[in-house]
C-alpha cells in the first residue's frame, strides 16, 4: 500500500496541534459551531480542495483525483455543556463549554488526513471527501446536513468512515464488525392525575403514586421481558412530580433513556413502555390519557463487516497487529450512521486510545481505570494530544487508501 506518504509529518503535526489547542481552547455547543467552521475553512483554503457550507455549521471539503472509488471520511464538531477542570494550559476559555467528547481531535485529524491527501494526488485514485459534522451530541448535526441536500451536494460514496477517541490505550485501534455503538432514544412521558389537598386523599387521583409505579414496573422490561443475553438498558433519568408537601400534584413528568443494539428489541421496549405507562395510567384512574414524546433520538452505529475487515487489515499492515483489538460493543450512540444510511452505503466506525500508554496500563495493572482515566464528557477527559493526534491522522489515511491506493 501506498503508505509512505504517512512517515513524514512532522510538518502537518506541528500546524495541527496549533489547531488543536485554539479549537479545545473555543469550545462550541451543538449547532453553535460558527467559529470552528470557519476554522476549518481557513485551514482548508490553504489546500487544493473544494470546500462547502452544509447544514449551517458543516462543513464538506471535496479532493476529485481522477478515476476511483469515492470515499467519505466524517469528523463530528461540537463540544458540551461542560465546565473544564484539566487544568490544562490550553484549557476551554468559554465559561461552561469544554471540548469533554473529543471532537476537536477529530477535527484536527481529519484536516490532518485531507491535507496528506490533497499534498500526495500521485500516490492514490478517486474521490475523498472530509465531511466535518456539527452538533452530533444533540443528534441534530447528520439531519441538518442530509435536511440542506448533502445528499445531491456531493459526489455520491461507497463507503463512509468516522472514528471516535476514547479513554483507552494511545496507539491502539478498536475495531468490530457488526453492532458497535447502541440506538440511543430518549422519551418524555407526561402522566395526569387529579390534583388536591395533601390531607384530602380520597378526592385525588395521586400522580407520585402513579409514577412511582411506573418506575418500578418498567424494572421489569429488561429483566422479565427481554431475553438473558439481550442487551438493552431501560433508564429512567428523571421524575419530577409536585411542588409542595401538602398538595398532591394533578401531573408527573419521566424522563426514560433507551439503549439496544438490535432494531427488533427496540421496538418491542418501546411498545412495552407504552402498554405499561398505559395500564398503570388505568389501574390509578387516571383522568386523561398520558402523553408519550420521543427526542434525542441517535440511529444504531452498525459496522458493515466487509468494510471492517478491509480496514481493521489496514490498520494491522500499517500499526502491527499489536496496535489492532477487537472492540467490545459501547453502550454510548452517535448520529454518524445517518449519513451512510442516507446513500444506502456500508461503513466503518473504530476507537483510538488517546491515554499515555504508561499511565493506563499502571491503572490497568490496578485495577483502577474507572477512577485514574477520565472518560468522555468527564470534565477531565484530556487527551494526549501525541501520539494520538498523529495516530488519528494515519488511521483515517490508511482507511481511505485500503480504497483509494493506487497498487
Ligand atoms: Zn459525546
Ligand atoms: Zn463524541
Amino acid at each position: 500500500m501506498t503508505t509512505h506518504i504517512l512517515t513524514n509529518l512532522d510538518d502537518i503535526l506541528t500546524r495541527l496541534r496549533q489547531v488543536y489547542r485554539e479549537i479545545h481552547q473555543h469550545p462550541e455547543l451543538s449547532l453553535e459551531e460558527h467559529a470552528t467552521a470557519e476554522r476549518i475553512e481557513t485551514e482548508l483554503s490553504r489546500l487544493d480542495v473544494e470546500v462547502q457550507r452544509i447544514g449551517g455549521t458543516g462543513v464538506v471539503a471535496v479532493i476529485r483525483n481522477g478515476t476511483g472509488p469515492t470515499v467519505l471520511a466524517r469528523a463530528d464538531t461540537d463540544a458540551l455543556p461542560v465546565a473544564e477542570q484539566t487544568g490544562l494550559e490550553y484549557s476551554s476559555q468559554i465559561d461552561g463549554a469544554m471540548h469533554a467528547c473529543g471532537h476537536d481531535m477529530h477535527v484536527a485529524t481529519l484536516l490532518g488526513a485531507v491535507e496528506v491527501l490533497a499534498t500526495n494526488k500521485d500516490s492514490w485514485s478517486g474521490t475523498y471527501i472530509g465531511l466535518f459534522q456539527p452538533a452530533e451530541e444533540t443528534a441534530q448535526g447528520a439531519q441538518a446536513m442530509l435536511d440542506d441536500g448533502l445528499v445531491d451536494k456531493i459526489p455520491t460514496p461507497e463507503v463512509a468512515l468516522s472514528q471516535h477517541v476514547m479513554p483507552t490505550e494511545a496507539g491502539t485501534i478498536g475495531t468490530s464488525a457488526g453492532p458497535i455503538l447502541s440506538a440511543g432514544d430518549s422519551l418524555k412521558i407526561i402522566v395526569y392525575g387529579r390534583g388536591a389537598h395533601g390531607s384530602m386523599p380520597h378526592n385525588a387521583v395521586d400522580p407520585v403514586v402513579l409514577a412511582s409505579s411506573i418506575v418500578m414496573r418498567l424494572q421489569t422490561i429488561v429483566s422479565r421481558e427481554t431475553k438473558p443475553g439481550e442487551f438493552a438498558v431501560v433508564t429512567v433519568g428523571a421524575l419530577n412530580a409536585g411542588s409542595k408537601s401538602n398538595i398532591i400534584a394533578d401531573r408527573a413528568e419521566l424522563l426514560l433513556n433507551l439503549r439496544t443494539y438490535d432494531p427488533e428489541l427496540r421496538q418491542r421496549i418501546m411498545a412495552a413502555i407504552e402498554r405499561i405507562v398505559r395500564a398503570e395510567c388505568e389501574a390509578s384512574g387516571s383522568p386523561q390519557e398520558p402523553e408519550f414524546e420521543y427526542y434525542d433520538q441517535f440511529p444504531l452505529t452498525h459496522n458493515d463487516p466487509t468494510v471492517n475487515e478491509k480496514v481493521t487489515e489496514a490498520f494491522t499492515q500499517f500499526f502491527g497487529s499489536e496496535a489492532v483489538y477487537e472492540t467490545k460493543p459501547y453502550t454510548a450512540s452517535e448520529d454518524f450512521s445517518r449519513i451512510p444510511d442516507a446513500f444506502d452505503i456500508p461503513y466503518a466506525y473504530w476507537f483510538i486510545g488517546s491515554v499515555a500508554p504508561e499511565k493506563y496500563r499502571r491503572a490497568l495493572e490496578q485495577g483502577t481505570l474507572s477512577e485514574d482515566i477520565p472518560a468522555n464528557h468527564s470534565p477531565f477527559f484530556a487527551p494526549e494530544i501525541d501520539p494520538t493526534l498523529e495516530i488519528g491522522v494515519q488511521t483515517q489515511v490508511v482507511a481511505a487508501l485500503a480504497y483509494l491506493a493506487q497498487d
